[in-house]
C-alpha cells in the first residue's frame, strides 16, 4: 500500500438509521433552531410517511415550520427561486428536506440563499465557499445519496443542462427510515438503486478514489450482490429495503469523496434532451462505459464482488433490470459530445485516457428501441 500525503475522508453529516427513527431522534434537530422551511415534492411524501413524522417532531419539540411542496424532478433555478421568494420574510433558522434526491438537492440549494439573500442562483454556479443554513435530509428513494453529499444538482434552462450549483453543502442530519420506500413502485426502484449503483462503481473506477472511499464501495457491491436477486425478482421486504436504503448512503458516502465520471456526465445530457430519468440516463449509458475497462484490474475485482464471473453475465443482468428505450440521432450525439469535452474537470475523474470517439460510442451504444 502506498501512502501519499492527501486529503483522505471527510464526512461531516451525522446519520441515523432504523424505523421511526425522525421521531424517536427528533431531539437533535432542536438545536439547529425554532423555525423550519420544509422542502418536498407534490405527492410523495405526504403518501409514505415522511412528512407526516417530520410534522409530528417538530410539533413534540415545539418548532414552527412552513412547507414548501412543489418541487419538481430535476429541480430547476426557477424553482429554488420561488421557495426563497415565497419564505424571505420567514425567521427560517433550517432546513429540512423531504423525498427523493430532487427534494434533497432542491433543499441543499435553498439553504444556500437563505444564507446569502444578496446572491442569485445565477451567480452562486461561478461562486465558491457559499455558506448555508443547518440542512436536515430524510431520503424516501434508495439512489441518490444526496442526504450525505455536498452536492445540489439544479436544472439551469438557461444552459440547457443540469449543474452542480458548487457549493460544499454537507447536510447537518440524515435520517434513514427505509419504510418511506416500502411502497416505491418497482420502476423507481430499480432506476433509483441503478443510480446508487452507478455511484459506487463511478467512485470505486476514479482518479481521485482513496482507500477509504474504496473500503465503503467494496462494501457496497457485496450488499449489491446479496440483494442482485431478489432485485431482480422483485421481492424486496423491509430488510432489503433498509439495506438498500444503507447502500445509497454508502454510495454517497463514497461519490462525496470522489465525485462521480463519464456517465453522469453524459447523462445529464440525456435527462435535458432526452427527458430520461436520472437512473435510466445513467444505466442507458453503462455498457458503453464498462466496455472501456476490459482487463482493468480493479474492474475485474469489482465484477467479482458483484458475484458475476465476467462482463457478459454482469451486462446481461443489467440488460435485464432496466427497461428503456432511446433514439438518437447522429446530430444530437455530436452536441452531446461537444457538450460533455468542456467538462474537463469531470473527464480527469476517469482513470483511462478518454477520447472524443470513446464518448461518442457511449452514446452509440445508449441507443435502446
Ligand atoms: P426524484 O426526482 O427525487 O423523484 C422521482 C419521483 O419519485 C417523483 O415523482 C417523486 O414524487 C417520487 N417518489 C419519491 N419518493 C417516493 C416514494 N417513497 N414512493 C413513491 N414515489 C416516490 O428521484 P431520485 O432519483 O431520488 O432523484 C433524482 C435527482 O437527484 C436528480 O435531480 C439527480 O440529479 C439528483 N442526484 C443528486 C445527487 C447528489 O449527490 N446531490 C446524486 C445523484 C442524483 P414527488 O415528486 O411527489 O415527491
Ligand atoms: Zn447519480
Amino acid at each position: 500500500m502506498e501512502i501519499n500525503l492527501s486529503e483522505v475522508f471527510y464526512m461531516p453529516t451525522k446519520i441515523i438509521q432504523g424505523n421511526n427513527c425522525v421521531i424517536e431522534f427528533s431531539y437533535l434537530i432542536k438545536k439547529f433552531g425554532n423555525k423550519a422551511l420544509i422542502v418536498t415534492g407534490k405527492t410523495s411524501s405526504k403518501l409514505n410517511g415522511s412528512l407526516e413524522d417530520v410534522l409530528f417532531s417538530l410539533d413534540k419539540e415545539d418548532i414552527r415550520y412552513k412547507i414548501f411542496d412543489d418541487v419538481e424532478e430535476n429541480p430547476s433555478v426557477e424553482t429554488i427561486e420561488k421557495a426563497v421568494n415565497e419564505n424571505k420574510d420567514e425567521d427560517i433558522e433550517m432546513i429540512i428536506a423531504v423525498g427523493g434526491g430532487s427534494a434533497l438537492d432542491a433543499g441543499k440549494a435553498i439553504a444556500v440563499f437563505f444564507a446569502n439573500p444578496t446572491v442569485s442562483v445565477k451567480e452562486a454556479f461561478t461562486l465558491k465557499n457559499l455558506s448555508n443554513l443547518p440542512v436536515i435530509c430524510i431520503p424516501t428513494t434508495s439512489g441518490t445519496g444526496s442526504e450525505v453529499t455536498q452536492y445540489s444538482i439544479i436544472t439551469d434552462h438557461d444552459s440547457l443542462n443540469k449543474r452542480n450549483l458548487g457549493q460544499e453543502t454537507y447536510p447537518v442530519l440524515a435520517f434513514l427510515d427505509p419504510r418511506y420506500t416500502l411502497n416505491l413502485p418497482y420502476d423507481l426502484t430499480s432506476s433509483t438503486v441503478f443510480d446508487a449503483f452507478s455511484h459506487l462503481v463511478e467512485s470505486y473506477l476514479n482518479t481521485r478514489a482513496t482507500l477509504m472511499s474504496d473500503i465503503i464501495a467494496e462494501k457496497g457491491f457485496e450488499l449489491l450482490c446479496e440483494l442482485k436477486k431478489k432485485l431482480m425478482d422483485k421481492d424486496l421486504k423491509i430488510e432489503d429495503r433498509e439495506k438498500l436504503m444503507f447502500v445509497s448512503t454508502l454510495a454517497g458516502v463514497s461519490i462525496a469523496q470522489t465525485g462521480t465520471s463519464l456517465p453522469h456526465l453524459l447523462g445529464y445530457s440525456l435527462t435535458y434532451n432526452k427527458k430520461l430519468s436520472h437512473g435510466i440516463a445513467n444505466a442507458a449509458l453503462y455498457k458503453g462505459y464498462l466496455s472501456l475497462f476490459k482487463d482493468y484490474p480493479k474492474y475485474l475485482k469489482m465484477i467479482n464482488l458483484l458475484g458475476f464471473k465476467n462482463t457478459e453475465e454482469l451486462n446481461s443482468y443489467l440488460d435485464n433490470f432496466i427497461q428503456y428505450s432511446l433514439s438518437l440521432s447522429d446530430e444530437e450525439i455530436k452536441n452531446f459530445t461537444e457538450i460533455a469535452l468542456r467538462n474537463q474537470e469531470k473527464l480527469k475523474n476517469h482513470p483511462l485516457i478518454v477520447t472524443k470517439e470513446d464518448i461518442k460510442t457511449m452514446f452509440e451504444m445508449a441507443r435502446r428501441s
